[in-house]
């Protein structure tokens, strides 16, 4: 790997679903143990790492609207979910001998820091891989759009959207077996060709400022330096 990284910055979302492993629901200590030294090698390449982690594998708004519960209360339960699923990566991180922080946008001062733009800065220069947790802070938004604010607010050189598969394809691979992956894609091709990327808030977003989305699976070990190397196989919606 370079010690000449194309990205000084990056921010990674990771879903609460990547971190499910085998199981159907919750934290597989196993497999967060492997994203966080995928995260150690970007780390010692001199990059900058700060993480927006979601938290479908814990609990969903949409989940909670479907048995009738009111959406933004709904809401604020999935950003629960999203700090305990920071806390976790946190644990995996700093077993790697990584310094990190757990920044909140839902202020929870026993558990972990507010969200505090400048606070986060810092952190990251000092070498600190700084997670964000509670998404935006405000109900009706998703961990996508968290990461596109936050990519935004820390004037990161990329977001890398860890996915299920490997890039972004022009119908579902799990059930086309012609489905074929798109290299690069702008930020207009996936509003207007409705592409399952990102929602569209975090892909206007991230259009806005000028930031690349690097789609790629994040099941695969060492994928994270790959893409930044942009090694291997990814989408770069640019
Ligand atoms: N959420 C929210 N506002 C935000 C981010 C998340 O209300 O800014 C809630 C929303 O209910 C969402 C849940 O938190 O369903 C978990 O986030 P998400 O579904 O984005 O997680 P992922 O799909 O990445 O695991």
């Amino acid at each position: 790997m370079s010690s000449d990284p194309k990205y000084k910055r990056v921010l990674l979302k990771c879903s609460g679903e990547a971190l499910l492993g085998n199981q159907q629901y919750g934290i597989d200590v196993e497999t967060a143990t492997r994203i966080a030294k995928d995260i150690k090698v970007v780390h010692e390449m001199g990059v900058e790492v700060c993480i927006v982690v979601g938290g479908g594998n814990i609990f969903r708004g949409v989940s909670g609207t479907a048995q009738g519960m009111d959406q933004a209360n709904a809401d604020y339960m999935g950003m629960m979910a999203t700090v305990m699923n920071a806390l976790a990566l946190q644990h995996a991180i700093e077993k790697e001998d990584m310094d990190s922080r757990v920044l909140s946008a839902i202020p929870m001062s026993s558990v972990c820091e507010p969200y505090i733009r400048r606070r986060a800065e810092r952190h990251l220069e000092k070498g600190r891989i700084v997670i964000f947790a509670a998404g935006t802070g405000n109900p009706f938004f998703t961990t996508d759009t968290a990461a596109a604010l936050r990519a935004a607010e820390m004037k990161c050189d990329a977001l890398l959207k860890g996915t299920n598969v490997d890039g972004v394809y022009d119908k579902d691979p799990a059930k086309h077996d012609d489905a074929t992956r798109f290299e690069t894609l702008t930020h207009l091709d996936v509003i207007s060709k409705d592409l399952k990327v990102m929602d569209a808030a975090a892909i206007s977003l991230a259009r806005e400022n000028n930031i690349p989305i690097l789609v790629f699976s994040i099941h695969e070990k060492g994928a994270i330096a790959s893409v930044i190397e942009k090694e291997g196989r990814f989408t770069e919606v640019i």
